[in-house]
């Protein structure tokens, strides 16, 4: 049975007294949870929210790492800095860097490379603009952009890969995919997995939706066969709207 999982990506909101506290009011009600439950926060507050979520349900994420294990690279993160904050995950991919931060193929394939070296699991996101949804095109895009990067990692590594579908038409924008049409996608995802590293594999590749998702179309969403939860952005800043999506799951 996959990992169904609910996670959270804070993007560049809340100072750190603010993330501390949507941190200690998550731990204190998540306790039991259905599925995995991590929180992808800024770099600055992963080594204190880390500390605080220890032993808890939740893990932490970064919301980004270095192309470069390490050296002269001013103001960069490493892999390896992450890790040693005591977060597990890395969110990589995110249509938000690729779009205003250049992130190619290339570039993200190395970050990957260098998350899993050091011990970190990657949650990739991959999805297309709304004029390539518009043209057809959402299968080629995500196919490409799964070839592009991570599908030059061993089966092993494999393991260590989460994936999340998100339609760039959907992200921030109150507009959600249908669940037919994320399911869709999501399935013919999946048919990639299975091709390149077997059925066993890709039945085990938890694939997280996420484009406007929240406390209301989260169940909706998450009924899909192919749908293992979500990446949530705005609902995931309010304790109350991140709980609902955590118990919808
Ligand atoms: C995201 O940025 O990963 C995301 C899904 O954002 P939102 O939920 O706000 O659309």
């Amino acid at each position: 049975m996959r990992t169904r999982m609910v996670a959270g990506n804070w993007k560049m909101n809340k100072n750190l007294q603010e993330g501390v506290a949507l941190a200690t009011e998550l731990k204190e009600a998540v306790k039991n949870p259905n599925c995995a439950v991590v929180i992808g926060t800024p770099f600055i507050h992963l080594a204190t929210v880390a500390e605080l979520l220890k032993g808890s349900a939740i893990k932490v994420a970064a919301e980004n790492c270095a192309d470069h294990e390490k050296g002269a690279y001013t103001g960069e993160v490493s892999a390896e800095m992450v890790k040693s904050t005591g977060a597990e995950y890395v969110i990589l991919g995110h249509s938000e860097r690729r779009q205003y931060y250049a992130e190619s193929y290339e570039m993200l394939a190395e970050k990957t490379r260098l998350a899993l070296a050091n011990g970190l699991k990657v949650i990739f996101c991959i999805g297309e603009v709304k004029e390539e949804r518009e043209a057809g095109k959402q299968n080629e895009v995500v196919k490409a952009q799964l070839e592009g990067s991570v599908f030059g990692l061993s089966a092993e590594e494999w393991k260590n890969i989460t994936l999340a579908y998100e339609p760039v038409w959907a992200i921030g924008t109150g507009l959600t995919a249908t669940p037919a049409q994320a399911q869709e996608i999501h399935a013919y995802i999946r048919g990639l997995v299975a091709e390149k590293y077997g059925k066993a594999a890709a039945d085990d590749t938890t694939i997280l939706y996420g484009g406007s998702c929240n406390e209301k179309n989260a169940a909706e969403l998450f009924a899909c066969p192919d749908i293992d939860g979500g990446l949530i952005g705005g609902a995931a800043l309010v304790a109350e709207k991140f709980l609902a999506i955590i118990a919808a799951r």
